[in-house]
This record gives structure tokens, sequence and C-alpha cells, in this order.
């Protein structure tokens, strides 16, 4: 994995070449941001270049030399990729306690020991509290990289000791770009289709890949419930609901569809996700009222906030369409 491979983020890059090139590399740092917008990417390239045994007059990894393959296949023996079980509901200190004891010793064969802790969220606080005292006086050699989706949900004391930085949402372009190179068989209108409701998260587009949403389909369901009558806007909910993996896509499309529209009535339509759709949408912001669909984006935020405590979809899917009839006085 090369630097060159990373779409987006130039800042951390241009930040995470210095460093490099400075040979002032901190022992720890932490990528935060959104799921799935390249931060185990980004943390691979960087120890790529790192390990690289021909680097790129820009600081950039080779990609052909054994440890930038080895670290691309995940196969490199001073790589270590820390994640929680997934029968488990926390990153223990059995899955810590072997690689912070070997970071005492030498690299097998690397310049450095790459460390990588995915949703470290998740350490419990007996695994916090040990890799707290390996990040207190970091051994030689050693680099961590600590990726969260959660900041807040960390050790503040673990955050302070760690070099942060912000991984923001990429652009529709930007989803596009790495959809082609990972589904290269894909029809493109589908990529396109998913890039411009994924709101910058590429792992958010692959899943709604897999839910296969029709987006004409969907907006001319949404305005025979909204203008419709309790049986049609029943029967609307009863989809957005019906499957237990496309729920969490379909609602989070519902919401996108909303900002649409709310741009609409608000004259932004230069800000619109599906551009292609505005003919289908305009009815609608004619119709439905400011505040039915504020009222009814809120509904949705709030399931969102709470989804971790299993809220009631059915229930908030009602609300938020109940809302959106208000119409027009
Ligand atoms: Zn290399």
């Amino acid at each position: 994995m090369r630097f060159a491979q990373v779409v987006g983020h130039e800042n951390v890059k241009a930040i995470l070449q210095r460093f490099y090139a400075e040979q002032k590399i901190p022992h720890a740092l932490l990528f935060h941001g959104e799921e799935g917008v390249g931060k185990k990417t980004t943390a691979l390239a960087f120890f790529s270049l790192i390990n690289c045994l021909n680097p790129t007059n820009d600081m950039d990894s080779c990609g052909e030399c054994h440890p930038c393959k080895q670290i691309s296949a995940l196969s490199f023996p001073d790589l270590y990729v820390v994640q929680k079980p997934e029968d488990k509901t926390v990153i223990g200190i059995d899955v810590c306690r072997d690689v912070l004891s070997r970071t005492f010793f030498k690299p097998v064969s690397a310049r450095y020991r790459c460390i990588l802790l995915d949703n470290a969220h998740f350490l419990s606080p007996e695994a916090g509290n040990a890799m707290l005292k390996v990040l207190e006086e970091p051994p030689r050699n050693n680099i961590f990289v600590l990726v969260t989706d959660c900041p807040d949900s960390m050790l503040p004391t673990i955050v302070s000791r760690c070099c942060a930085f912000p991984f923001g949402a990429l652009s529709q372009a930007q989803v596009l770009a790495v959809l082609k190179r990972v589904m290269p068989e894909e029809e493109e209108q589908k990529l396109v289709d998913v890039s411009v409701i994924s709101k910058g998260s590429v792992s958010r587009a692959l899943t709604m890949l897999k839910s296969a949403i029709d987006r004409r389909l969907f907006i001319q369901g949404l305005g025979e419930a909204v203008m419709g009558d309790d049986a049609k806007r029943l029967a609307f909910s009863r989809y957005l609901v019906q499957s237990k993996d496309s729920a969490e896509c379909l609602t989070d499309f519902l919401k996108v569809v909303l900002q649409d529209i709310l741009f609409c009535v608000t004259a932004n339509e230069m800000k619109v996700s599906n551009k292609d759709l505005l003919d289908e949408m305009r009815p609608l912001a004619r119709t439905i009222s400011l505040s039915g669909i504020l009222e009814s984006l809120q509904t949705l935020h709030q399931y969102d906030k709470n989804r971790a405590y299993s809220p009631n979809l059915q229930v908030t899917i009602d609300c938020a369409l109940t809302a959106l009839a208000q119409k027009n006085p």
C-alpha cells in the first residue's frame, strides 16, 4: 500500500511524509474520523514508507520491495494488527499482552515494529491501562497507530499521549474513485449511485451496493407515501423496515433525500446529492412543509444516536413519515 493509492487526506499524508523526511516519527498516532474513509489504509501506507527499502524521491514507499509487499498482504513479521475478537464486546488484556510484551525486544527484521490498533475505543480498562504504560515509556522502534471512529469513548490519558489526526469524509468523486478500484467488475452506474448517497464513506457505499437501492423508485415511493393516505404511508414504512440487512441503508438514504429536499426548499439546489433526480424531488419540496422536513430529520437523527440501545425502527419511520405528511398550508 502506497500513499499514492490512498484517496484524499492530502494534509495528513503531507505531515506523515514530513515526519519521515525529518526522521522525527512520533511513537503513537491516533487516526480518528468516520468509518470507511481510509484511516487503516493510510496507516498501512505509512508503515510501508517507514520500512520500505527503496522509498521514492517524493516520500512514498516503492510498493515492490519485500517489506512493502508483506505489509500490503498483512504478512510482515513486524506488523501487528490488534482487533476486537468478533465474539467479544471489548479488546481485552489477553489480546494485547502478547504484542505489548514484544515491544521490549528489537523488531524481527524491520526498522520499525508497526502496531495497528483497530477500533481502539473498544480497549477494556485493563488493556487500556497496560497500553498507557507502554505509551508513557515507549520502547524504541515501535510505532503505534490507534484507529477509531469514537475518540470520545477512549481513555483521555491515552488520547493525550498520541499525535492525533482527524480524517474527514471523502467527496463523492473520491468515494467513486475507490469503488472503481476495489470493484472493477461492477456496473459504473451502480457505483455512481452509491457514491452519491454514501456521505463520504466507502464502507457505507459498499453496504448500500449490497442492498441495491433503486433511488428513483425510492423517491417515487416516498412521494406516494407523503401525498397519499395512511395506508400508503404504512406500506412505505413497511418497505423501509422489511429486511434487517437493508433497513439501515434505507433509513440512511431517507435522510439523504430529506436533506436534498431541504436544499430544494431553501433554494440551494447546487448542494443536492441526487442531482439527476431533481425533477422527482421538486414536487415534494413544494408539498412538504419545512417544519415537517426538520421534524422528520430530527426523529431519524435521534434514532441514530440511540441505535446502540436498539430503538424501534418501525415507530421511528412512522413518526418521520407522519411529520412529512404535514403539508404546506
Ligand atoms: Zn518498498
